[in-house]
């Protein structure tokens, strides 16, 4: 019980494995020779999911921290800049769109502007009136000019990546730079010990692999936490309908065409397309519900929507592929000396691509907490169970909003989406009080929230939520807030004059990289 902590063993190279391998070593080994040993197992025969092209700002200081090059990663992940999601024909069908900006309000910390927009909303969107990152989406502006420093920024961003490529990029940056050693063979069994802990994983080929703590990063294989310990799945079926994707890659007409700064979401008759930039090419897939379309028509859908961009017979001829997705998590993430990351733990259909940054983060915590022996082992589990269940129905309900404020009626996707019995009971009382007072700080009930209360703000006000306007506004405050707007009116001028395109700065980084910090 009090041998030190010694033996990583990470079961699983997609972007899981990698990201946990990477987070954890670079905080604690620093030489061939340190206390921790990490070793990462990985089967040639089963390939890594290879999508999930959208993070979150976290990657940034996630990258930083692990000595990452942030010009090395832009020329190895054919990576662009995210600054948040667009959302068209979500509410009505009407050709409308709204932004959910990276960007916090402006004074978020000190004002909630919500309220103060609420007399302006028919004239500007909630958006557009409270910082300047819609404004950058809409010219397609980088986030920042060539002569800022790595990871630092005048609008607050994440990345677009390729997925496959990303993966490459942090095997060999773990295995060079953070000493993670790395085994390329199948998992055929689990040992348990006499406690039930795993003592060891058999491969094919190399034997015997023993540990002190095991991560299992298998994707939906989850052969540690689902197939040795049996541990239950949630399903949220009935709450997130979307079980299928279909995803394809579309060539851009020529080398100067614009690079999009935020994923795009645009709402279908049972589902939603998103569209993602990268510098080579764009990621382009449907994700939607079984029970409401069946696949040769989304896959129709799907190609109706990549027309415009390719022309009839390239669209028709473009390379489809079928994702299926099981929408639910793991009753929890840790069990005795076992945690799962990733897909393994569970996985949501990715519409404000919540995977990633919960990998980082369930990574982050281990790292922190790394339990110096077995027998803090189950007090630091239980902690992560606790936190790591709330982090998942935090992300259910931000979800479930984006379609339990649609108004749109043309299928029953929609209109099912909307039955009281499908919407979280948390979610449901949370509408019940912004139809009086808008989301603000006190709604985060844990501290790190995945989602702060500004995304709420973004999600609701974006989609003609209406919170009834304060009895009562201090004078200081609207004084405030007007002098606010204002000023986001000339900063946006500003940054717009000053900020290349996404395309502009990219090729720079290519040629000149960005400077070091
Ligand atoms: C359609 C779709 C779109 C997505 N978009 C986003 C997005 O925009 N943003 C976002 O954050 N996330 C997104 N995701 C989620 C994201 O792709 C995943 O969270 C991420 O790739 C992590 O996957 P993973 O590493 O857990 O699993 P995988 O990539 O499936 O990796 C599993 C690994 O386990 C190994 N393995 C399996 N069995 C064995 C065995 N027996 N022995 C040894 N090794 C084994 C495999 O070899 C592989 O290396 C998306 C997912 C889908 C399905």
């Amino acid at each position: 019980m009090h041998k030190p902590l010694k033996k990583i063993v990470i079961v699983g190279g997609g972007s899981a494995g990698w990201l946990t391998a990477g987070i954890i070593a670079a905080e604690h080994i620093s030489n061939e020779n340190s206390v921790v040993e990490i070793t990462l197992v990985e089967s040639a025969d089963v390939a890594p999911v290879g999508v999930g092209e959208g993070t979150w700002p976290s990657m940034r200081s996630t990258l930083k921290k692990m000595g990452i090059s942030e010009t090395a990663f832009f020329l190895s992940c054919d990576a662009s800049f995210k600054q948040g999601s667009k959302f068209s024909h979500w509410t009505t069908n009407t050709n409308e769109h709204y932004y959910h900006p990276f960007t916090l309000p402006n004074g978020f910390n000190d004002i909630n502007l919500a309220p103060h927009w609420q007399p302006y909303r028919d004239k500007i969107s909630f958006a557009d009136a409270v910082n300047e990152q819609s404004h950058l989406g809409l010219h397609n502006r980088a986030p920042k000019q060539i002569s800022t420093a790595e990871y630092a920024f005048s609008a607050n961003y994440g990345y677009h990546l390729d997925a496959g490529k990303f993966g490459q990029f942090l095997q060999k940056h773990c295995t060079e730079k953070l000493h993670v050693k790395h085994i390329i063979d199948h998992v055929i069994k689990v040992n348990s010990a006499e406690n039930g802990d795993i003592a060891s994983i058999s491969t094919k080929q190399n034997g015997e692999i023993s540990g002190d703590l095991f991560i299992d990063c298998t994707g939906s294989a989850a052969i540690l936490f689902a197939k040795h310990y049996n541990i239950p799945f949630v399903s949220k079926k009935q709450v997130l309908f979307n079980d299928s994707a279909l995803a394809v890659q579309v060539q851009y007409q020529n080398d100067e065409s614009p690079i999009a700064s935020f994923t795009h979401s645009t709402a279908q008759k049972a589902g939603w397309i998103w569209d993602i930039g990268l510098p080579s090419r764009r990621g382009v897939g449907y994700t939607y519900s079984s029970s409401h379309i069946n696949d040769e028509n989304a896959e129709k859908e799907l190609r109706a929507y990549i027309t415009p961009s390719l022309g009839e017979k390239a669209a028709d001829s473009a390379m489809i592929r079928k994702i299926a997705i099981n929408p639910g998590h793991r009753e929890k993430f840790w069990h005795k000396n076992c945690v799962a990351i990733g897909m393994s733990a569970g996985f949501i259909e990715p519409l404000e691509a919540s995977a990633l940054v919960l990998i980082e983060l369930s990574a982050k915590m281990i790292s922190e907490q790394l339990p110096a022996n077995r027998q803090t082992m189950d007090i630091i589990a239980k902690r992560f169970n606790e936190k790591f269940l709330h982090r998942w129905e935090n992300i259910i309900d931000f979800l479930k909003l984006h379609y339990a404020l649609s108004k749109r009626n043309d299928s029953s996707y929609w209109l099912d989406n909307r039955e009281s019995s499908t919407i979280p009971e948390t979610l449901q009382e949370q509408l019940t009080l912004w139809k009086y007072h808008s989301p603000y700080k006190f709604d985060a009930t844990h501290t790190e929230e995945m989602f702060p209360s500004a995304s709420f703000q973004y999600v609701l006000y974006g989609m003609g939520f209406i919170t009834e306007p304060p009895r009562k506004k201090s004078v200081d405050q609207s004084q405030e807030a007007e002098k606010l707007f204002n000023e986001n009116v000339n900063r946006t001028k500003q940054l717009l004059t000053a900020l290349p395109t996404n395309r502009e700065l990219i090729n720079k980084i290519k040629q000149y990289g960005l400077p070091k910090i």
